[in-house]
């Protein structure tokens, strides 16, 4: 990608003039504006051709042009260097605030969602989870409630005033739902299923994409730049832990992956202490040292009776554990100069 960076007193009519061109080589530009100047990010085949465009270089207006040096290129800190925000309803992510995301992995019930999301909201939550559509490992494992599941999750949202994040498994099913949620999730055993990339790339809901367990940090960039690419830059990454030779826990957390992540990205990164840990005495741990580490949020899994869980009981926090957790990621986060709630 070629970054053009145009003059902060740029006319409209010299940036137009600047993406005619962009557009006369066969590439596609991406408009992003900071400090006051439009950015255009040009992506294609001719990037080389027209970074040495004469004429090109001389159009008034154009203060800059310089050529990415990762394979990410939308996503990267190079085409933007101030931090992404994503406006979730009355909610930022990638701000000041961390947000909590928390509850089951698996809607089960109505009274099962219902209790967990009065217990979120009350600890400080601002965003429910919820699998509806689960990818589960075997397939004799509860697959989850399918749409009832998201109808259930669109009934808590009213009630509670929260949002929502539940996952997409297939491309045909991202229209269906996010018809009912406000961030779509992708699982870490989809992380690199292009096809879906590009169906949430198209669409207008956030994403949270998850690390796949297998999966560098690069791939975990070039998968969000996929979505990027499609339309969508509102995306989080996800460090959920990923496989290694250590077998005490379910994954390892790997926590590097927030600072590099805000090293070579703009995008807010989020850490999922539960599925890193897959057991619920280490998630408080591995939770704090995520809002040390500098997460934008965290993703965790909550229920109300963990021991009845159809999926991931043996990670899953009981409600009063983890309000009694928020209180001291509070402190935390202050130390940090964040802070968590009001
Ligand atoms: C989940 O969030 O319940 C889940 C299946 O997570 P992951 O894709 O990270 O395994
Ligand atoms: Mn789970």
């Amino acid at each position: 990608m070629l970054i053009l960076v145009m003059r902060s007193d740029a006319k409209v009519s010299e940036i137009g003039a600047v993406l005619q061109k962009v557009e006369q080589f066969g590439l596609k530009p991406h408009l992003t504006k900071e400090n006051g100047k439009t950015i255009i990010g040009a992506v294609g085949e001719s990037e080389e051709l027209l970074a040495v465009d004469e004429s090109f270089l001389r159009l008034p207006g154009v203060e800059s042009a310089l050529p990415t040096q990762q394979p990410f290129k939308l996503v990267s800190h190079e085409f933007k260097q101030e931090q992404t925000r994503i406006q979730v309803g009355d909610v930022e992510i990638g701000g000041q605030e961390i947000i909590l995301m928390a509850g089951p992995c698996a809607v089960e019930s109505e009274d099962q969602l219902f209790k967990t999301a009065e217990g979120v909201k009350e600890a400080g939550g601002k965003i429910l989870r919820g699998g509806a559509f689960k990818p589960r490992t075997s397939p004799y494992s509860f697959q989850g409630l399918g749409k009832q599941g998201l109808e259930l999750m669109a009934k808590a949202r009213a009630r509670f005033g929260l949002y929502l994040v539940t996952e997409v498994l297939t491309p045909n099913e991202v229209e269906l739902v996010a018809g009912y949620t406000d961030i779509l999730q992708i699982g870490a055993r989809n992380m690199q299923n292009f096809s879906l990339l590009k169906e949430v790339g198209k669409s207008v809901k956030p994403v949270l994409l998850k690390r796949g367990m297998m999966s560098t940090l690069e791939e975990l960039f070039m998968a969000a730049e996929y979505i990027a690419a499609n339309g969508n830059s509102r995306i989080m990454l996800c460090e959920r832990g990923i496989r290694t030779f250590e077998k005490y826990t379910r994954n390892t957390l790997d926590l590097s992956a927030v600072p590099l992540a805000k090293k070579f990205t703009h995008l807010p990164v989020i850490v999922d202490p539960s599925h890193a840990a897959g057991k619920r005495d280490l998630v408080p741990s591995l939770s704090r040292a995520a809002v040390a580490a500098g997460a934008d949020g965290l993703i965790i899994e909550v229920h109300p009776e963990p021991e009845k869980a159809l999926s991931d009981g043996s990670q899953s926090l009981t409600i009063e554990v983890f309000k009694e957790l928020v209180q001291e990621l509070k402190r935390i986060a202050e130390a940090v100069g964040r802070k968590i709630g009001d």
